[in-house]
């Protein structure tokens, strides 16, 4: 039990508790923030999360080099000046022991490391570069790491990083200039951050046999006004120009004792559809036009946005499941790319006719797409009693 190894490191560790709460890391980003009662007392569990990494599901340890931050970001708990923030730092040793502890006694395989700002940002990633550097090498840790890339740092730095690490993250916070204007007064967006994520798609480029980083971004997302298609319009940029393996979606919460301490939290729903259109950019290959946005820009909430493109296209123009290329059958509602794949390989096989031949082959909700839909020209009855 790691509590009984508990070292002065191990219960500073503990004393932050989830700093890295807004930072998403994993594959499930909306299930990997903890609700914790404010009774409680923090501990080692609270950097602890459990994630779908690229290597698998993991026990990752999530920290941060220091809560400490020479800059005044509006929304951030951790921003300068912010007098309830408990400050705490850790030098590389430190937090690579930390790291080490836990992982020898079995208590994490992975580490997200993030930091506030101080003395710049060079000298920032310079401390999580050693921590890792110890980590990997010192170490010999072989698992996964997740490295933060603070704003603005050198190209030597972002490589070395890289080479670290499995995944880096450059988060952009917002979709445009003005916008991480309005969120983050000193933070500058292309020459601190469009331009890392840009060098860094360029090191991957430059060392192709070199096993590196992905790179993902997160938003902060309904503070400023952003709009949904200002959103995905740059996450699909991303996606095709920098190559990002995700971006994060972070509803706005508002913070006691900063200056957006009053304005309203964005809904969940909103980062879910937010979710939901950013997959379809990027694993359906669609084009951020085809996006059913509102006249304001945004989607609308109450509907999936696929369903949604396919109650306008697809009610007087039904997809021939025995016939469609498998693009088209991306296309239709609850069909994924597993369901397409299913659908090819069984009407090579026979006729796909009735509803139950979908459930059959995996289809989870056949019903749900049978208005959607042709088998063998006809449409298909919705005969709910088969399931
Ligand atoms: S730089 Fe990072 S830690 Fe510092 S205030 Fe901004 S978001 Fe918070």
């Amino acid at each position: 039990m790691a509590g009984r190894l508990v070292s002065e490191t191990l219960t500073k560790l503990s004393q932050m508790g989830d700093v890295t709460l807004h930072e998403p890391a994993g594959d499930s980003p909306q299930t990997e923030r903890k609700r914790r009662s404010r009774k409680q007392e923090f501990n080692l569990n609270d950097c602890i999360s459990h994630l779908s990494t690229p290597r698998g599901p993991k026990a990752v340890m999530k920290s941060m080099m220091t809560t400490a931050c020479e800059r005044n970001c509006h929304y951030c708990v951790f921003r300068a000046g912010r007098a309830k923030t408990k400050r705490v730092t850790f030098a590389p040793d430190e937090m690579a022991g930390a790291f080490n502890t836990l992982e020898q006694a079995g208590k994490v395989d992975g580490l997200f490391l993030s930091s506030g700002i101080i003395k710049g940002s060079v000298t920032t990633q310079d401390k999580i570069i050693d921590t890792a550097d110890i980590i990997r090498n010192r170490q010999g840790y072989r698992g996964y790491i997740h490295l933060k890339i603070m704003p603005g740092i050198e190209y030597d730095q972002l490589y070395r990083s890289m080479q670290l690490a499995d995944r880096i993250s450059v988060n952009l916070e917002a979709p445009t200039t003005a916008r991480l204007a309005a969120l983050a007064p000193k933070k500058i967006f292309i020459e601190e951050l469009l331009r890392m994520l840009q060098w860094a798609e360029q090191i991957r480029r430059d060392h192709r046999n070199e096993k590196l980083a992905s790179s993902v971004t997160q938003f902060v997302v309904g503070a400023v006004g952003d709009t949904d298609l200002e959103l995905l319009s740059m996450s699909d940029k991303l996606y095709s120009l920098a190559k990002l393996a995700r971006v994060y979606y972070s509803a706005f919460g508002p913070v006691p004792g900063t200056p957006f301490e009053n304005l309203p939290a964005t809904e969940a729903i909103r980062e879910f559809r937010l979710y939901q259109s950013s997959f379809l950019l990027r694993d359906y290959k669609w084009d951020v036009e085809e996006l059913p946005f509102l006249r304001d820009g945004n989607l609308r909430t109450d509907v999936d946005p696929k369903q949604a493109w396919a109650d306008v296209h697809l009610i007087h123009q039904p997809v021939e499941l025995m016939r469609a290329e498998r693009e088209q059958l991306l296309r239709v509602p609850g069909i994924g790319p597993l369901g397409a794949n299913a659908i090819i390989s069984a009407r090579c096989r026979g006729s796909l006719s009735e509803l139950v031949h979908l459930k059959q082959i995996g289809i989870r909700s056949p019903h749900k797409l049978a208005k959607y839909v042709l088998l063998n020209g006809r449409q298909p009855a919705r005969q709910l009693s088969l399931f």
